[in-house]
């Protein structure tokens, strides 16, 4: 961190700045709403930034506390993150479909563990400093009342183009009301118009938990094709999401050098990004750093297209599994994705997995054809580690798990089209 004995406050300074801020708005879109929603929420709410201070300094005392920890043993502990999906709609455009909603859990699960194939190469001076955040996200398949689901919900409403507010978050209002969320990620997509991709709240949200979460313009959510534009790759989720887990722009929200976000290993820029800045090397400057290799406009947390973007440092994965060590815990309180489910239900009851509990070998059978030949396989313990990962390519498979332990464990079968979960029971 850069400065420990002098936090940012960032609403504070919002307040402070909010003439200037206008300005920089003015000229130039503002693809992501959280701040100035976190600026509005703390003027609605002046407890919050209390909250967040604490907060802050929480985050800050579980760095200080673990930074002997290697980032090698760290990696080891995934945390699974559970996943619902409120679609909100007027149209059939709007409520997006079951594989739109997987391909956008499939580019979480690269972007948050550095499997996206978009990296800067490994030449790049920041190829070194990006990180795998080991963090990964599941379609919840237990709903708060404990009934099994796909982790999806689809809601009509009359709501013609829903704002930065909180209306989309409640059925009084058109919206879908939230699920548990220390228990849950909700991600809300609807109609925000064409140049909100989507907003955040950070983690001192949680303390008002009807509005925790994520919202995502339709044409934004997953890999959405022609209808997404510049933004069509699913990285809106990833940058909100970044918020949700404590993430400050890159440029620190205000256009000089001074400000940070609060990550020692991200330059300070002077300004947000748009389209793709890069030059032919994959560098670019500005006023505050100057020289090669320059500003990392190549960062999740950026405003840059989706195809430009590809990285989450190492110090930004120290903020997020601070939260997900302090103020989020309750995400992981029980197994909310157990059980067999699939983003499509109908398809769910034809898969058959046994013998389960299983001592050697599993049959999997009744999988759906999908464009990709081949499925992922990861299985992982009560802890949330991954024990196990395997990939075949054919309909029906018979994996081996004699090496597994005996133990409960969840399995996921996934693919790009494709996902779906099962708890499984290993005996010796
Ligand atoms: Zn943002």
């Amino acid at each position: 961190m850069s400065n420990h004995s002098n936090i940012k406050n960032l609403l504070l300074l919002f307040i402070f700045l909010n003439s200037n801020v206008q300005i920089l708005l003015a000229q130039n879109p503002e693809k992501c709403a959280t701040v100035s929603v976190a600026k509005r929420l703390a003027d609605e709410n002046p407890a919050l930034i209390d909250i967040r201070k604490q907060y802050e300094k929480d985050i800050q005392q579980w760095i200080e506390n673990n930074k002997s920890l290697r980032l090698s043993e760290d990696q080891e502990a995934i945390k699974t993150i559970p996943v619902v999906v409120h679609v909100v709609y007027k149209n059939t455009t709007e409520n997006i479909s079951n594989s739109v909603i997987t391909s956008q859990l499939n580019v979480l699960n690269k972007d948050f563990r550095k499997l996206n194939t978009d990296m800067v190469p490994s030449s790049h001076p920041f190829y070194t400093i990006a990180g795998d955040a080991g963090i990964e996200f599941c379609l919840a398949s237990v709903d708060p009342s404990g009934n099994p689901t796909s982790g999806i919900t689809r809601t009509s409403t009359t709501v013609s183009r829903f704002s930065d507010d909180e209306k989309v978050k409640s059925s009084a209002t058109g919206g879908a009301n939230a699920w548990d969320t220390k228990k849950y990620l909700n991600l809300w997509v609807c109609d925000l118009g064409s140049s909100l991709l989507g907003y955040a709240t950070f983690p001192d949200l949680n303390a008002f938990p009807s509005v925790d979460g994520v919202v995502i313009g339709y044409q934004y959510f997953g890999l959405s094709g022609t209808i997404g534009g510049a933004n069509n790759l699913g990285r809106t989720a990833t940058h909100e999401i970044g918020h949700w887990l404590d993430l400050y722009h890159i440029w620190g929200d205000e256009p000089d050098c001074d400000a940070d976000d609060e990550v020692t290993d991200t330059p300070k820029q002077a300004g947000e990004n748009y389209s793709c800045p890069a030059a032919s090397n994959g560098f670019a400057t500005d006023a505050c750093t100057g020289s090669n290799p320059g500003i990392m406009y190549q960062n999740y947390m950026d405003y840059t297209d989706d195809a430009c973007m590809s990285i989450f440092t190492n110090g930004q994965i120290c903020r997020m599994k601070a939260v997900l060590n302090t103020t989020r815990t309750g995400l992981f309180t029980g197994v909310r994705c157990s059980g067999t489910t699939a983003v499509n239900t109908s398809i769910a009851d034809k898969i058959r997995i046994y013998p389960n509990p299983v001592n050697h070998y599993i049959s999997i059978e009744g999988l759906p054809q999908t464009k990709q030949p081949y499925f992922n396989v990861t299985f992982i313990n009560m802890l949330g580690k991954v024990i196990y990962t395997t990939q075949f390519s054919y309909k029906d498979a018979l994996l081996e798990l004699g090496d597994l332990n005996t133990g409960t464990y969840i399995m996921t079968i996934s693919n790009d089209d494709f996902y779906t979960t099962q708890k499984i029971t290993v005996v010796k």
